[in-house]
């Protein structure tokens, strides 16, 4: 279904046959985890970092992917039809909070960030339109919970 090659991030992984939109491609277990991030993990809860011992680790970021990773189920589906020779990637910021290695993204869409960070400085208009994990939706609602408090703002007298 994908093979591992060359692309313009390095190392991915390649369809090497016509893969359907809602086909499952990777399973993992996220019970499996680590307090520490790298790079490589994949984060699946607020303080849960996932190390894969797959393939899995390859998946590059794009802006535009065809590719969900669900961290609460530990499956990666397409989000679309995937065509022989298209690299396959997902959103990282749909798992990472803080990433341990921002960098600039070459994905070339039309949305494309530019710079990628992780989900905390990724605009909210942005994030709205593609698929988030669920601890990312927690951390973006207590941090904006925290930053509208009134009295965090001015100091009244
Ligand atoms: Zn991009």
């Amino acid at each position: 279904m994908y093979s591992v090659s060359e692309g313009k991030a390095g190392r991915c992984l390649r369809a090497t046959a016509f893969i359907a939109r809602g086909t499952r491609l990777f399973t993992f277990d996220p019970r499996r985890w680590q307090k520490e991030k790298t790079y490589q993990t994949i984060q699946v809860g607020p303080d849960q970092h996932h190390l894969p011992d797959s393939d899995l680790i390859l998946l590059n970021h794009s802006c535009y992917p065809n590719l969900i990773v669900n961290t609460e189920k530990g499956l990666v589906y397409a989000l679309k039809d995937i065509y022989p020779g298209e690299e396959l990637n997902y959103f990282y910021p749909s798992t990472e909070w803080d990433m341990s290695r921002p960098f600039a993204c070459c994905c070339g869409s039309p949305q494309c960030l530019g710079y990628v960070r992780e989900a905390l400085w990724t605009p909210l208009n942005f994030l709205l339109g593609q698929f988030i994990n669920r601890h990312i939706v927690q951390l973006i609602q207590k941090n904006l919970a925290e930053a509208c408090v009134f009295e965090n703002f001015i100091e009244i007298k």
